[in-house]
């Protein structure tokens, strides 16, 4: 990591920072958590990333690391952290999403998301900030009703392999809750749906990235169970606009600690997807077909008319538009892999 602009006391009094706000962004590092520190840090914010560099990449700060209103922090949010000084915003984003790389090690993941959840209230307590939570569409499961909308339950297995990930979101939405009940911390919860966009990282594991990858690579897409399954994809850039939304309303239209789903509710089978994902990098590899992973879900459609209703959002940017810049950002990045291999060897 580069010795610029580590978080350390000081930070704060140091910077030729005047306006704007103080926001920490937990899991900076991230794919979401990149792509809103750079937005935010072009707002004129200054943004303190917390990351313990688990999923979250170096490569994804490399660009923000030289800016004067922000700073890396290594740490991981299970153990508690302070600050000094005071601090406005907190984005909670940190916890991977990805099923392949949750499922390393459940425990860690379970723990990110509720004591790095307390840790982070603890914090904003402390300072008086607001804090919003990234909660998932996984609190829903894998639904018997489609699109799911935030007063449905859920139908979720407490004791599967995707279990630390959804039940340790679904407890940090009840801490939110509780805290924002209990102690007036002033919080938010978004539901964010499959999100996608440039920062992703190659070897993620999810639908989106495996697919690019491997038709640049010549690979065969692999379509796990029939591909009939469905899920709705947003763009980054959509995303950012409204996770800030959710983050800056005032409006108290309904209970502002209430869930809020966030994604794109265009819906498409992965079978669908894959077709597209040959048209657009006009590659033509083969499919190959996988089993599906235990509690996969069937569906996933997201009802943002809440999201509509509090914050006047909605994404603009249809699938085929946003896969675009993607694949134009993993061409540049499986290139840049590619050279930085060839130094090595
Ligand atoms: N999937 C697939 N091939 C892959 C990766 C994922 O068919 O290489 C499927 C996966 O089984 C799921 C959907 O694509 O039905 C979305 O998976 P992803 O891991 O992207 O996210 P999830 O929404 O399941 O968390």
């Amino acid at each position: 990591m580069s010795r610029l602009n580590v978080y350390e006391p000081g930070f704060l009094s140091q910077r030729p920072y005047r306006s704007g706000r103080t926001v920490i962004i937990a899991g900076g590092a991230g794919f979401i958590g990149s792509n809103m520190g750079a937005r935010l840090i072009s707002e004129g914010d200054r943004v303190i990333c917390v990351d313990n560099l688990e999923t979250g990449r170096q490569e994804n700060i490399a660009g923000l690391l030289e800016h004067p209103n922000f700073a890396f922090f290594l740490h991981d949010i299970i153990d508690p952290f302070s600050i000094e000084g005071p601090v406005d915003r907190i984005y909670n984003l940190a916890c991977p999403g990805s099923p392949p790389k949750y499922q390393r090690d459940p425990l860690h993941t379970f723990k990110t998301s509720v004591i790095g959840g307390i840790n982070l209230l603890e914090l904003a307590e402390e300072k008086g900030a607001r804090i919003l939570q990234s909660s998932t569409s996984e609190v829903y499961g894998d639904p018997d009703v489609s699109p799911q909308s935030e007063t449905y339950r859920g139908l979720v297995n407490t004791v599967g392999p995707r279990s630390c990930y959804d039940e340790g979101k679904r407890g940090a939405e009840t801490l939110f809750h509780e805290m924002h009940e209990r102690e007036g911390v002033d919080t938010r919860i978004a539901r964010i749906f499959n999100t996608y966009g440039p920062k992703m990282d190659p070897e993620d594991g999810r639908v989106i990235s495996n697919f690019i990858v491997q038709a640049f690579t010549g690979q065969n897409l692999t379509i796990y169970g029939d591909g009939h399954q469905t899920r709705s994809f947003c763009f980054i850039d959509d995303m950012l606009d409204g996770l800030i939304a959710l983050m800056e309303t005032e409006n108290s239209f309904g209970k502002i600690d209430d869930p809020v789903n966030l994604g794109n509710p265009g819906e498409f089978t992965i079978a669908e997807l894959a077709d597209i994902v040959l048209e657009l990098t006009g590659t033509d590899v083969g499919i190959s077909y996988h089993d599906l992973p235990q509690d996969d879900p069937r569906r996933r459609c997201p009802d943002i008319s809440r999201a509509g209703r509090l914050l006047g959002w909605a994404p603009k940017i249809p699938l085929r538009e946003g896969l675009g810049p993607t694949i134009e950002y993993f061409r540049e990045e499986l290139k840049r892999k590619q050279r930085l291999n060839r130094q090595v060897s």
